[in-house]
């Protein structure tokens, strides 16, 4: 069995209330930070752990930390990022479903090192039942003596909220949360300054991922060293991965970072190997703001090295034959699924959530929706795929935030790799009007 760090207690009967949580040891690592570590003791555990930021660009947390302008004589925050709406992804929601009491742990500890007294934790309009399960976990901290004033007499004091989105993706890039936590509308602001300098109400603020969060109270109580010894280079600890398609066992797993690709895929621990045992055709191991992949690159890299599921090795062969670790949202795709298809459906998503302040992704994500719908409806034209890929350079690199690049790179890394496809479509618009899809050669 694969090392559990984050759901070793998930099942525990009970486990979401204070009670069987203390029973199964939890907040000591509060116990252990307040009462024998200064802040820059816990930051500098995990920077030690190496741990990286789970939400999706593996930024490390320890150092994202030690940016924190403690001198600014402004009061600092830490908010927790837990607005997962990246298309594949469901970690989060699982983590703060079956442990609420883990995150706000972490978020206690967390808070402590960065000098906060009023954290936040934001989450997705769309996880109401959520946001009440942590509201209540949060009341049981209150009453314990585990937030307010003059935690376990240290005379630490922190108050914690959680703050309900109303459901536009892009609230999830950092800066837009900030704003819409600040009670405007959601529009990213240009970095830097990086919240770390100027972020709520221009104090200085971490934005962590859930996941992130709930990793720090395991490497209080058992040092940043014992966390690095698990996963593979800078690739350390465990990742949570919700996998889904057309797999046999969907669902939220634990890993530790390094396992091959083909272990996780097609042992009975985890996804069990494909549905009804039909070929695998493409993995998206990200989210869906990662590039695809093609299935004689998702076992072996370009080199015919084991692909492992940790940031380095996702990443190998760079956007031409590689893609990313991501949020970790795993979507495998079998023989009957039509690429073409897929990409439209991303790209329908992008442009909907695009918040429309810059032009190259108001406009171009439209354009990109736009073609797709037309390839794949079969009305599409001879010179589309050349255009695809024109609109898609013109948006990478030139936006404010990376949402115009999540909406790029899926499209460039489908005709990369499944051009025969787009091809098929256009040149047989009778076939696929009767659904008749391409299915490549064996
Ligand atoms: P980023 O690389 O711009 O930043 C990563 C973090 O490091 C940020 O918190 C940033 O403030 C900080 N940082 C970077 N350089 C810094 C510096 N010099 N000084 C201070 N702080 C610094 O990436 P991002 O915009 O935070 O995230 C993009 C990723 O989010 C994508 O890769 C995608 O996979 C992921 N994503 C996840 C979801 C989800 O639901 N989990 C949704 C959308 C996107
Ligand atoms: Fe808004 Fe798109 Fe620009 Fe991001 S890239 S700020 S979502 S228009």
């Amino acid at each position: 069995m694969g090392r559990k760090i984050l759901l070793e207690h998930a099942n525990v009967p009970g486990i979401k209330t204070y009670e069987v949580y203390r029973k199964m040891g939890g907040y000591a690592s509060v116990e252990k930070a307040l009462k024998g570590m200064t802040p820059d003791e816990v930051v500098e555990e995990v920077k030690t752990s190496g741990l990286r930021g789970r939400g999706g660009a593996g930024f490390p947390t320890g150092l994202k930390w030690s940016f924190l302008d403690k001198k600014s004589g402004n009061p600092s925050h830490l908010v927790c990022n837990a607005d997962e709406s990246e298309p594949g992804t469901f970690k989060d929601r699982y983590l703060m479903e079956y442990i609420p009491h883990l995150l706000i742990e972490g978020m206690i500890t967390s808070s402590y090192a960065l000098d906060a007294h009023l954290s936040y934790i934001y989450i997705r309009g769309e996880y109401m039942w959520v946001y009440r399960i942590l509201e209540n976990a949060i009341k049981e901290a209150y009453a314990a003596g585990w937030l307010g004033k003059n935690i376990l007499g240290t005379g630490y004091d922190l108050d914690l909220h959680v703050h309900c989105g109303a459901g536009a993706y892009i609230c999830g890039e950092e800066t837009a949360l900030i704003e819409s936590l600040e009670g405007k509308r959601g529009n990213p602001r240009i970095k830097p300054p990086f919240p770390a300098v100027k972020g709520l109400w221009q104090e200085p603020t971490v934005v962590n991922n859930v996941e992130s969060i709930a990793a720090v109270p395991w490497i209080i109580n058992n040092s940043g060293e014992e966390y690095a010894k698990i996963g593979i280079g800078r690739s350390t600890g465990t990742k949570l991965i919700s996998a889904s398609g057309h797999i046999k066992n969907p669902g939220v797993y634990e890993i530790e970072l390094g396992l091959s690709v083909d272990e996780f895929m097609n042992s009975d621990e985890y996804l069990g190997g494909m549905m009804d045992d039909r070929p695998l055709k493409a993995l998206v191991p990200g989210g869906s703001s990662v590039p695809i992949l093609p299935a004689h690159l998702i076992y072996k890299n370009a080199e015919g090295a084991d692909r492992l599921m940790s940031y380095e090795s996702l990443s190998e062969g760079g956007f031409e034959s590689g893609s990313m670790l991501g949020s970790g949202g795993f979507i495998v795709y079998n023989d009957t699924s039509c690429i073409v298809r897929n990409t439209w459906n991303f790209s329908r998503f992008y442009h909907h959530e695009s918040c429309g302040q810059c032009s190259p992704c108001r406009e171009g994500t439209g354009w990109l929706e736009g073609v797709l719908h037309r390839i794949e409806t079969g009305k599409g034209r001879e010179e589309d795929i050349d255009l695809l890929w024109d609109i898609q350079s013109k948006i990478e690199g030139n936006t404010i935030c990376p949402l115009g690049d999540a909406a790029a790179w899926p499209v460039a890394a489908a005709i990369r790799h499944f051009r025969e496809e787009f091809e098929y479509h256009i040149r047989f618009p009778e076939r696929i009007k009767n659904r008749d899809h391409f299915v490549a050669e064996p």
